[in-house]
């Protein structure tokens, strides 16, 4: 059997962080088999899409790496891979439904169905809806139409009896008929719900696996029905379990956008992942941990090793939480595996959104260093600001000298400093370190470096938490360490000229 499977999601806004879970696993498991990952949009829900939502879902699997083999932008044998865009085919099967006697037209007026509820609510039946038109003589349903009353089209379920739908996570799961009414298929604008379009999507686009929140579990014994009127072989059921919010409170699902739970920041939509400079491929990661395990102990793996593994069938059926707190230490893994310049193009879009513009190779100098200390791309706009903004040095004199480098041996060493770097070449880091080093030793009585090039550290970055001295001066260029040294120095002076 050829593995294919889908993500189908509607296109209601932003892509939730449980969406691309389980974007993740289908993908993984078409990826192991050589089969086929397709996106489908689910969108005949008009009234709940957002403008906008499509392009984002598509721009955030992209982000992530997640390619699919059909869907509504690449195309393909089954297509169109749009909902709205299938309407009619919707249509036609729902008719057919209807002349084999599986489904019938039901002509309740909205006020008809308010007045019906509250009856059957009344009796404590939640169904919504007494089946009062499943049996209707054609006749007088041929009347109905000839007068231009609107109708919907209602799946006739089983009136008694038992339901069987087989989880691959769970077994067999086993509902009761009697707790199911005759639900909507065709909605009175011509529309299908879901529980009609998937079904027919899922089989003329010969979907094997079909994956998708557990929230389905409860409507599956229709489609079951529908399969089976259809007279369709049903593709393998795999729902996947609930994600807890990280305190456990609560379901992560509910949530549209990060929270703070317990102090710690949840995120939970894929844009705010890629904002909050993280890596894909450590998402990945950190998402394929969840409700399955790698084995060996090992929670840092590439997702290609993954899928070598991966199958649907060892997936947790149990409520599960994100491991947020592993996220900052994979993203931070993944940041110290790469090369100084890819880092450097990852971080400048961040630089740049803080209205920072810099040379990708400039920025790639000071990367090999302070890559070690990244644990989010973003955390490299604190590092570097220095470089981009002048902020004025606010300590004493004496904060620039030091026990075993006193005032007026700093002053020497700042005046050669200065000296050194108005001519040095070339401006780069080894023959800038050689000097400077070389300075900074004849600065103390035990040649030690140490304190001068701390101080300069101050001097030039205005920060005590900084790239690499060296790599910042080249990084900051010749003419501001030029001015950043005169202010020290001249700072350095007046505590000398007015003891
Ligand atoms: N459109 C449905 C949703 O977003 C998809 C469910 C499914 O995968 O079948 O929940």
């Amino acid at each position: 059997m050829t593995i294919r499977t889908r993500f189908a999601p509607s296109p209601t806004g932003y892509l939730h962080i449980g969406g691309v879970w389980a974007a993740l696993f289908a993908w993984m498991y078409a990826r192991r088999h050589g089969g086929q990952f397709i996106l489908r949009i689910e969108d005949t829900d008009t009234k709940r899409t957002v403008p906008g939502a499509l392009e984002n879902l598509i721009a955030s699997l992209r982000w992530f790496g997640l390619d699919w083999d059909e869907g509504p932008d690449v195309g393909g044998p089954y297509g169109p891979y749009i909902q709205t865009q299938r309407v009619d085919l919707y249509a036609q099967y729902a008719n057919r439904l209807v002349a084999q006697g599986h489904a019938y037209k039901c002509f309740a007026t909205p006020e008809e169905l308010a007045e019906m509820r509250q009856e059957l609510e009344a009796k404590g039946d939640r169904s919504g809806y007494d089946r009062r038109y499943r049996d209707m003589p054609q006749a007088e349903v041929e009347k109905l139409e000839r007068e231009g009353r609107p109708y919907t089209i209602r799946f006739k379920m089983p009136l008694d009896g038992q339901t069987v739908v087989p989880d691959l996570l769970r077994g067999d799961v086993v509902f009761d008929n009697d707790q199911f009414t005759d639900y909507v298929i065709v909605k009175s604008n011509g529309l299908p719900t879901y529980h009609l379009a998937h079904v027919v999507d899922d089989h003329l686009m010969q979907i094997s696996h079909i994956t998708r929140g557990i929230e389905w579990l409860n409507t599956a014994p229709i489609h079951v029905r529908l399969f089976e009127a259809f007279g369709w072989e049903m593709p393998v059921l795999v729902h996947m379990p609930v994600i807890l919010s990280p305190s456990g409170k609560g379901k992560l699902s509910k949530r549209d956008q990060a929270f703070d739970d317990g102090g710690e920041r949840i995120l939970v939509r894929a844009d705010e992942f890629m904002a909050g400079g993280y890596l894909p491929a450590a998402v990945l990661n950190f998402l394929a941990n969840v409700g399955w395990t790698f084995g060996d102990d090992q929670e840092k793996f590439t997702i290609e090793e993954a899928i070598a593994r991966f199958d649907l069938a060892d997936v947790s059926a149990v409520p599960t939480k994100l491991p947020y707190s592993k996220l900052d230490w994979l993203n931070g893994q993944y940041i110290q595996e790469m090369e100084p310049l890819a880092l450097a193009a990852a971080v400048k879009p961040y630089l740049e959104r803080e209205g920072y513009h810099i040379d990708v190779d400039q920025l790639a100098l000071v990367m090999p260093a302070l890559r070690v200390r990244l644990r989010r791309l973003t955390d490299a706009i604190d590092f570097l600001r220095f470089v981009f903004e002048d902020v004025p040095l606010v300590v004493m004199a004496e904060d620039l000298a030091h026990k075993k480098m006193p005032l007026p041996a700093a002053q020497a060493a700042y005046a050669q400093v200065l000296d050194f770097i108005v001519n040095v070449e070339p401006f780069d880091v080894e023959t800038i370190a050689a000097g400077l080093r070389a300075i900074g030793e004849g600065a103390t009585e035990n040649n030690s470096p140490g304190p001068l090039l701390g101080s300069l550290r101050l001097a030039i970055t205005r920060q005590r938490v900084s790239p690499p001295l060296f790599e910042s001066i080249v990084v900051l260029g010749r003419q501001r360490t030029v001015q950043r040294l005169q202010e020290a120095l001249a700072l350095l002076n007046t505590v000398t000229a007015n003891p």
